[in-house]
């Protein structure tokens, strides 16, 4: 999830990695490390948690570790906190396999036991651990041929990389795999250069090789090879990168906000099955066990923002597939109440940082009063991921624009699979709907791709109408109303515009005196049995001259009377249709915020991480 370079060529590597690395800075991560060869010599490994400078520091900025070839890799953790143990690159005892990888493998725990059996042992928590010595067994069981050893794991390993690869018996080579984890190898000046993103080598060339899906290459004497998994060697075009510095940091994108909603589908893909394997939810990972949850009577979701808006959603979502009780409570409110908690509770934090300062005062004050606490939390190893007794992590890797999409998402994917475990555990849903859901959770990520081909045009061109407004208004009801808050939570916070939500049966008992001709309302109508209420309330306040704005499911044809701009999203079951319907709303807020020429990524007097009360 973080970054990756490597070099071979006749230049001193280290300098070129470190470089390289320092390129990827802007994404944050946790640790760093280098493995650097000098011809037939040992390999030279240092790693250490933090921040990119103490690595420079340790090796003089590179200049004391010698060798032309070498790896090095910045760390978002996903398997075992921050540390220098975890941090890559791994090698094997005997380093005869030493390795990198962004990623991750779904199947290691699995993995890892099979290969104890045949006497390996394991320094880190780490899945990538667990892949470099897959290879390693490999290669010694059979062939000793990197690409074919390579290929049997690929074969083994279930999951997201990208891996650079040495090998002990060939110096001076590096060896990549890769499988929905981006990396690009460039060649130049004698050199092979190989990243993850663009900007890490953009200062060597401009000229790269795109490694596809389920592929090998071997980098060697200045030059690549491509291999298939069948090890036969394939050609490809090179591609010249045209992007400035600047737009390569985004991946080709204008903004990481742009960046980042694309990248949706795959972290809700990878937050799903890092809990789904052979169609049940597996929540050994997240250590709650089954009695556990039959025994819990209440369900206390907490959080602040965004995640708060999840909890709102999601509260809905427990409600209808199980019996227990819930309620979501603002973290800032909570830890001041003087509630007394039901004992036979579950507070959940939710947090994408899990350093939300009074989200993790909410937990501490959970604990203290002896309630089961768990964390939706997206950084491996933050505060609350430490303190609360069950984690879920959300993997959405780094998120680096301050208004949140994608951890937001993965937040409401991992509260639904909650909810589906805690139905299933309590038998208060049977199989046949079970495995119904899960189907349906299964599409999310494929049905988001479609709703940013078909509407994103649509949307830029409607939000045109949006910059010069005052106010603006989303109404919904039920999960509707959980979404419209995000929505309206995300239009002000990066353009400016005073935005409220209210459930849309609110808005007679006050907000309604504030319609006049010209105010935006935004409706979000996905709940069949309250999209006929909803509309009422849309005629209500087309009437008094609002402009209308709706967010539906294919089909509500209908609603083209009322509303002037309506923005379909696919067909979905309605307790999962919030992962669909906020992705319109983000794109508009997106485009309001770029039409009026603000920083969208970082907007005034916001933070990323809210550490203060
Ligand atoms: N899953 C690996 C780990 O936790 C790789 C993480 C990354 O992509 O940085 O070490």
């Amino acid at each position: 999830m973080c970054g990756i370079v490597g070099f071979t060529g006749t230049k001193q590597a280290a300098p070129i990695l470190l470089d390289g690395l320092s390129k990827l800075e802007y994404r944050g991560y946790d640790s760093a490390g280098i493995a650097v060869r000098d011809g037939e010599k040992e390999t030279e490994i240092i790693k250490e948690k933090g921040k990119l400078k103490v690595l420079q520091e340790m090796t003089d900025y590179g200049k004391a570790v010698k060798g032309c070839c070498g790896i090095g890799h910045t760390r978002w953790a996903t398997h075992g906190e921050p540390s220098a143990v975890n941090a890559h690159p791994h090698a094997t005892d005997d380093q005869n396999v030493i390795a990198v990888h962004n990623g991750i493998i779904e199947n290691y725990q699995e993995l890892r036991e099979k290969l104890m059996k045949h006497g390996y042992t394991f320094k880190s928590q780490t899945d990538t651990e667990v892949a470099v010595k897959l290879i390693d067994y490999y290669y010694k069981k059979y062939s000793g041929l990197p690409v074919e050893s390579i290929a049997r794991a690929m074969v083994r390993i279930r999951g997201s990389y990208a891996l650079c690869i040495m090998f002990k018996d060939y110096p001076g080579e590096i060896y990549c795999a890769r499988k929905d984890s981006p990396m690009i190898i460039g060649i130049a000046d004698g050199g092979a250069y190989v990243a993850s993103d663009v900007p890490a080598i953009l200062k060597y060339t401009r000229n790269v090789y795109y490694i596809g899906n389920m592929e090998i290459a071997q980098l060697k004497d200045g030059a690549v090879k491509f291999f298939t998994i069948d090890s036969e060697e394939i050609q490809k075009p090179l591609t010249e990168i045209k992007w400035d510095a600047e737009s390569a940091e985004k991946g080709g994108f204008a903004h990481f906000m742009i960046k980042e909603i694309h990248e949706q589908p795959k972290v809700i893909r990878d937050t799903i099955n890092s809990v789904v394997k052979d169609g049940i939810v597996h929540f050994d990972s997240v250590s709650l066990t089954d009695e556990e949850m039959q025994n819990i009577e209440q369900v206390y979701i907490v959080a602040c923002g965004s995640a708060y808006h999840v909890g709102m959603a999601l509260q809905y979502v427990i409600e209808n597939l199980t019996t227990l009780q819930v309620r979501v409570e603002l973290a800032s409110e909570f830890r001041y109440r003087k509630m007394t908690l039901n004992k036979k509770s579950l507070v959940v934090v939710i947090s994408q940082s899990g350093e939300t300062a009074d989200t993790l005062a909410a937990l501490r004050e959970a604990k203290d009063q002896g309630i089961k606490t768990l964390g939706i939390v997206n950084v491996v190893g933050s505060s609350i991921a430490r303190e609360a007794d069950n984690v879920f992590y959300t993997l959405a890797g780094p998120e680096i624009s301050v208004a949140t999409t994608k951890a937001y998402s993965c937040q409401l994917v991992a509260g639904y699979l909650l909810a589906m475990q805690f139905a299933k555990a309590r038998n208060e849903i049977d199989e046949e709907k079970y495995q119904a859901l899960l189907a349906e959770i299964y599409s999310i990520p494929e049905k988001i791709e479609k709703i940013l081909e078909d509407d994103k045009e649509r949307l830029q061109w409607y939000s045109a109408k949006l910059i010069n407004v005052g106010d603006a208004f989303f109404i919904g009801r039920g999960i509707d109303y959980a979404i419209g808050m995000e929505g309206s939570l995300k239009l002000k916070e990066i353009s400016y515009i005073h935005s409220e939500a209210y459930a849309a049966g609110e808005l007679k008992h006050g907000p309604i005196s504030l319609i006049e001709e010209g105010t935006i309302v935004i409706s979000v109508l996905t709940q069949d049995l309250l999209t006929e209420k909803t509309v009422s309330n849309m005629v209500e306040v087309k009437s008094r001259g609002a402009k209308l704005m709706a967010v539906t499911t294919v089909g509500n044809y209908f609603l083209e009377d009322t509303a002037e701009f309506t923005c379909y999203v696919p067909k979905i079951n309605p307790l999962f249709a919030g992962s669909l319907s906020v992705i319109p709303l983000q794109l508009l807020s997106y485009y309001v915020s770029i039409g009026k020429g603000f920083d969208v990524d970082k907007p005034r007097n916001l933070a990323k991480s809210v550490t203060v009360e």
